[in-house]
């Protein structure tokens, strides 16, 4: 998921200055499971701009609905083609990925060519729930974890350390940076020491390939069966009796 948080309101007013119709977008992905721009956070949003004098109109992706996935949003975007249309300033309750790809179905599918504003700030890749995630990965393009016991040394080191520990870990297995914080390292170690495969922290690790790193990334893929996939989570749902 993309972690992130939602920009202090009085960033968000100011970006509207001067703007008096403000279509205001969610997403039905990670944003509304960080409660940052799920419908209800778009209703929160709606009503503080309303009481700031502003025309509001709400384009609330329903849970499960990613801004980011084309195919997805672009579905919703175009029934809300009047609403862009007629609006200012669009604001984005997603992460830069949603709001980009929103930002281009509006630019490239329906022309319609707006300021459009970021509600959001996103915080990198992180997982866990319901209510603690961590950053887990930092998308190198090169994963490394098949040697590290399934354990990130980019993201759990401070320096990011392909080969380590660094020589500062402390006697009780804490981080040389951040004395709260166990050694990524050393983490690694008892985990490959539990996997059997101990001797792999006397493996050296070759340098990252960072030309992997390059942006912006662009991947090719067979596009999703959606009504097949639909269909499998509907009956996913109906047997968990949800
Ligand atoms: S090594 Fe770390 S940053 Fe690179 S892909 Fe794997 S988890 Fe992500
Ligand atoms: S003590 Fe461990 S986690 Fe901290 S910087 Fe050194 S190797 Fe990285």
């Amino acid at each position: 998921m993309m972690g992130q948080s939602q920009k202090p309101i009085e960033e968000i007013l100011k970006s509207l200055n001067g703007k008096k119709s403000v279509a205001i977008v969610g997403c039905g992905g990670c944003s509304t499971v960080f409660h940052t721009g799920g419908v209800e956070e778009v209703d929160e949003m709606a009503e503080i701009l309303t009481g700031k004098g502003k025309d509001v109109k709400k384009v609330a992706l329903p849970f499960a609905v990613f801004a980011c996935y084309q195919p997805f949003s672009s579905m919703f975007i175009k029934q809300h083609k009047k609403d862009f249309e007629e609006c200012d300033i669009i604001l984005m309750m997603s992460c830069g990925d949603g709001l980009q790809t929103v930002r281009q179905i509006l630019d490239e599918e329906l022309s319609i060519v707006k300021p459009i504003y970021p509600a959001i700030n996103a915080m990198g890749v992180s997982g866990g729930g319901p209510n603690i995630f961590m950053e887990k990965c930092q998308a190198c393009g090169e994963c490394v974890m098949g040697k590290t016991a399934g354990i990130c040394p980019l993201t759990e080191c401070p320096k990011g350390l392909l080969n380590g520990p660094c020589g500062g870990t402390r006697p009780d297995g804490k981080c040389e940076v951040d004395s709260d914080k166990d050694c990524a390292w050393h983490l690694i170690y008892n985990r490959l020491k539990k996997i059997g495969e101990a001797d792999k922290i006397n493996t050296f690790n070759e340098p990252q390939d960072w030309s992997k790193a390059l942006r912006p990334r662009v991947f090719e893929i067979e596009p999703l069966d959606l009504h097949k996939h639909l269909g499998r989570t509907k009956k996913v749902i109906e047997s968990l009796g949800i």
